[in-house]
């Protein structure tokens, strides 16, 4: 039996777009990954879903050469069904978001196939496909923001679980957290003292500094030459990042991926964040993923629209369109 060469990837670009509580980010991306024109518009969040749809509607028309896309792709916040592009739940950034159709609304609005998914999923499959773990068979995503976030890979695909909340590592209970309130409602979960505002709230704490606005604030503060305050500052980045590294390296024991990679705003702290990360990550590690490292994203911040558009090449590799 002899195997057709596989045709080439097809030449149309295709949308992607990030539905955050203030902007709308919307791209043309080419099949290879590269993003060939975007923008980004404020998000009527206020006005709920109805109008949210319209603005990207809008912002898709807006683009140059949007009429060439093959289909869009969305990530958002919240819980969203991959299989029908439905939200299940969300925060309040967006108010009323949950229940709304967003492949369906989109594909009237567009009259093109639609896309949808979770926002940290639409980051792994990003890295996944185009970045930091292209090219692995398994691998672990985490990122790292105003929330913890993440996408496991097996067998070449980011697993979606059976409610949809698959990789959502911030909800691991861990040590450093207890007692500390979680984005979720409860307390004592990982994104409770690793994520960017946990991390900056723990620095106000323990330098007696409430003035700390924000986590950059505590890595200057834990760079500066006061002895006292500065290991202050560098214990809360300290702490997060262990507590990170340690959950981290748990998942590792457990999935054994080929790839771990750490990306978000809070993974470009720098070594303040990195080192405590690495060894607290290194330190747990079972004997067989020994020599195995977190590594930083590669995409930066156009993971979230690339991404997106990577969800329709998802489809495609699956026979799903
Ligand atoms: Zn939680």
């Amino acid at each position: 039996m002899t195997t057709a060469p596989r045709p080439p990837a097809a030449p149309r670009p295709l949308l992607g777009v990030d539905v955050g509580g203030t902007k709308i980010a919307a791209g043309l991306v080419s099949p290879d990954g590269t993003l060939l024109t975007s923008l980004v518009r404020p998000t009527p969040a206020a006005q709920g879903p109805l109008a949210v749809l319209d603005a990207v509607a809008a912002a898709v028309r807006e683009l140059p050469g949007h009429e060439a896309a093959a289909g869009l792709g969305i990530g958002t916040g919240g819980v969203v069904d991959r299989r029908d592009g439905v939200v299940r739940s969300a925060n309040d950034l967006l108010p009323g978001w949950a229940g709304t159709r967003l492949a369906q609304e989109l594909s009237d609005r567009l009259g093109l196939p639609v896309a949808a998914d979770n926002d940290a999923n639409v980051f792994a499959l990003a890295e996944q496909t185009f970045g930091a773990g292209s090219g692995c068979d398994s691998a672990l995503y985490v990122s790292v923001g105003t929330g913890i976030g993440g996408g496991l890979v097996a067998g070449g695909r980011l697993l979606r679980g059976a409610h949809s909340t698959a990789g959502e590592f911030g909800h691991i209970a861990v040590p450093e957290a207890a007692g500390r309130p979680c984005n979720c409602g409860r307390a004592g979960h990982l994104e409770a003292v690793a994520a960017g505002p946990a991390m900056t709230a723990l620095g106000r704490e323990l330098t007696g500094r409430p003035d700390l606005r924000d986590l950059r604030e505590v890595v200057t503060l834990a760079q500066a030459a006061d002895g006292t305050l500065a290991g202050a500052a560098r214990t809360a980045l300290a702490t997060g990042a262990g507590a990170l590294g340690r959950a981290l390296a748990g998942l590792v024991n457990t999935f054994d991926p080929q790839r771990v990679v750490v990306g978000g705003g809070v993974a470009s702290v720098g070594a303040l964040f990195w080192e405590p990360l690495t060894a607290a990550f290194a330190a747990e590690l079972l004997p067989g993923p020994a020599a195995l490292r977190p590594v930083m994203a590669a995409l930066g911040p156009r993971a979230a629209v690339v991404g997106a558009a990577a969800l329709l090449l998802e489809d495609r590799a699956s026979g799903a369109e």
